[in-house]
């Protein structure tokens, strides 16, 4: 029965279908589901009108096991997902103490006076299970057992908390055996038909054990599956490990290419710099998401013309001139400077051509030098990305360079 627990997500919300909002949570519930192993028959949109919402739910509750629906618990007069569930469900709305004791209590921890609006969010269906939401005001709530639906709100950040803290582990209540093993390699620098070559004889080799590609671009994942029993699977996890080699950055959804260069920079207890042409600071904008990178990031430069290049990081006039702004020699004299000026431990140059013009025959768009210069390491690079667009290479180049440090790292490690 659990491989065939079956579930529909139902996004709720007017903007949802006039193109003002991307429905990002019913991305985001869709891999989570089916990372639990439930297998999602579909996803439905309604928007601001009750019969709308109350169609979809029962639609959605007429062929699933579970339904998570989001957004409409606000309290405003277009949030409207409690009395949609309470007609279909054929019960009236009422106040629920204890949600309107959450909706105060939120606004009292906030020093702020609840709008008489605010009420309305502790009217939900009769007999409704209320889901605490401990990052804003609207309460979630769940009703039936099965089917059971789950009603979340639409912030994303609350979606995916309140995901966690009651869906989630209802679904796994649901298994009547322990839900499938997986595993998630993160990998740069293979694609995916290069990752096929390496890993294809992998389900042959581990019968029972599934392989599964994905591309998260410049990233390409691999997923490893099996049912509980397949014993096969930790050596198939450590096979594909070993033959991944340094091009696997993580293993985890929540650690990005910036956390793991961190990781290496702070087991040497050193710190980075950044002369950013070409990126323009998107190499700073990866390293600063990660929370503590106050610990590692020291400065970024953004250097964009030539004079930029010569006033801020000190390259020398005539290495532009005999070699071009674009060209490793420069990627290495701004890396020097960076090291030089910031009194970082390491420095990574970025400087190319991000197009759409501006491409020559000898450096066409897309070409992209980069330097890493650290302690008694100086490294060049010249890669020709795909210009498919200038966000593109931007963006390809931004993880290249965090790349290429993360494996100067691993080689002194
Ligand atoms: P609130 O109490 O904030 O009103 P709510 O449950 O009523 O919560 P909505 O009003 O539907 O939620 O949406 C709140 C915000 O979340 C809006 O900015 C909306 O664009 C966004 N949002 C809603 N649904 C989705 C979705 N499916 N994907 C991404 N964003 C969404
Ligand atoms: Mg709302």
């Amino acid at each position: 029965m659990p491989a065939s627990l079956r579930a529909w997500i139902v996004s709720q919300g007017e903007e949802l279908l006039t193109g003002q909002t991307l429905d990002t949570n019913a991305h985001f519930l869709a891999g989570q589901l089916t990372d639990l192993g439930l297998r999602v028959l579909g996803a439905s949109t309604a928007g601001d009108r009750i019969d709308a919402i109350a169609t979809a739910l029962r639609d959605a509750l007429g062929q699933a096991d579970v339904v998570v629906c989001t957004g409409g618990l606000g309290p405003t007069a277009d949030d409207l997902t409690a009395d949609a569930l309470a007609s279909v469900f054929g019960v009236p709305v009422v106040e629920h103490a204890e949600a309107l004791a959450q909706v105060v209590a939120r606004y009292e921890a906030a020093g702020r006076r609840m709008a008489e609006a605010n009420r309305r969010q502790a009217m939900l269906p009769e007999g409704c299970d209320v889901l605490a939401n401990p990052v804003g005001t609207a309460p979630g709530f769940a009703l039936g057992g099965r089917p059971r639906v789950f009603c979340l709100p639409g912030v994303p950040h609350e979606m995916r908390r309140m995901w966690a803290l009651h869906v989630r582990p209802w679904v796994l209540s649901q298994f009547d055996r322990e839900p499938p093993q997986r595993h998630l390699f993160r990998v740069l620098g293979k694609g995916e038909s290069q990752l096929q070559d390496l890993l294809g004889d992998v389900p042959e080799r581990f019968p029972g054990v599934e392989l599964g590609f994905r591309t998260k671009m410049p990233e390409n994942q691999v997923k490893l599956v099996a049912e509980p029993g397949v014993d096969a699977f930790a050596a198939a996890v450590d096979e594909v490990r070993s033959r991944l080699g340094r091009d696997r950055f993580a293993e985890d959804e929540a650690v990005e290419l910036a956390a793991a260069t961190a990781e290496l920079l702070l087991a040497r207890g050193e710190s980075l710099a950044l002369a950013e042409s070409c990126t323009g600071g998107l190499v700073a904008h990866l390293c600063v998401t990660e929370a503590g990178s106050s610990r590692w990031f020291e400065r970024g430069w953004v250097t964009y013309s030539n004079a930029a290049k010569v006033d801020e990081l000190g390259v020398p006039e005539a290495t532009l001139q005999a070699h071009g702004a674009v060209s490793e020699e420069t990627a290495a004299a701004m890396a020097r400077g960076a090291v030089e000026r910031s009194g970082a431990h390491w420095a990574v140059s970025i400087t190319g051509i991000a197009g759409p013009a501006g491409g020559t025959a000898d450096k066409p768009v897309g070409t992209v030098c980069f330097a890493v210069v650290g302690p008694d390491v100086e490294r060049t690079r010249t890669l020709h990305i795909p210009a498919r667009s200038r966000d593109l290479v931007r963006r390809f180049s931004a993880f290249a360079a965090l790349d290429l440090l993360r494996r100067q790292l691993l080689r002194l490690a």
